[in-house]
């Protein structure tokens, strides 16, 4: 984790945590969008040692901060981070109070409910903003777009052409 916070008592800030493996056009639209509520943005890859990830973690940070790169010209706005165990203390670590979370179909919407109100529980000054899908990405997710270029499907339309060149990479050593 980051010892030094983005925010400071004039800028706003907010956390965007997931597990981006890969990050899709879906996440860096959310991203976008965040921009224009917030002044900074921390990515923040939840470790998760229960799922086997096509990326490691240090290979999402690169491949985000490449991705961000764009955002970061004129000071920094976005940086990525890691963090393991509760969002809310990763988000207290941080003092930072508001998490944005992208929402596509309807059945997303049970699991954010739930992980907003347990979160709001777990420490009440956390906020949850939550972004509707654009519905060119609705269907979109990390674990489809791997499962089309695991049988060499095209992908193109659904990740950044640096992620699209990761996966391929990826797979063809054997992943
Ligand atoms: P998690 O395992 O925490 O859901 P993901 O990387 O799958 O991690 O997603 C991180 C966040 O990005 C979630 O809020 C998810 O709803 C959002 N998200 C994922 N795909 C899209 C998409 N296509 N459009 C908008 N938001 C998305």
């Amino acid at each position: 984790m980051n010892s030094k916070s983005l925010s400071d008592n004039s800028s706003s800030s907010a956390i965007f945590p997931g597990s981006f493996d890969p990050m899709t056009n879906g996440h860096f639209d959310i991203i976008e969008r965040s921009l224009t509520l917030f002044d900074t943005l921390t990515i923040a890859i939840l470790e998760n040692s229960q799922k086997v990830p096509l990326f490691s973690v240090a290979e999402r940070i690169a491949l985000i901060e490449a991705e961000c790169r764009r955002f970061n010209e004129k000071r920094v706005r976005v940086q990525v981070r890691s963090f393991s165990g509760l969002l809310v203390d990763f988000a207290k670590h941080e003092q930072c109070h508001i998490v944005v979370r992208g929402l596509r179909a309807i059945s997303d919407y049970d699991y954010e409910a739930q992980m907003a109100l347990m979160n709001k529980s777990l420490y009440r000054d956390l906020e949850t903003v939550f972004l509707i899908a654009r519905e060119e990405n609705s269907y979109i997710s990390s674990s489809i777009v791997k499962q089309v270029a695991l049988l060499r499907g095209d992908i193109t339309k659904f990740v950044p052409p640096g992620i699209k060149a990761a996966i391929l990479q990826k797979l063809s050593q054997g992943a």
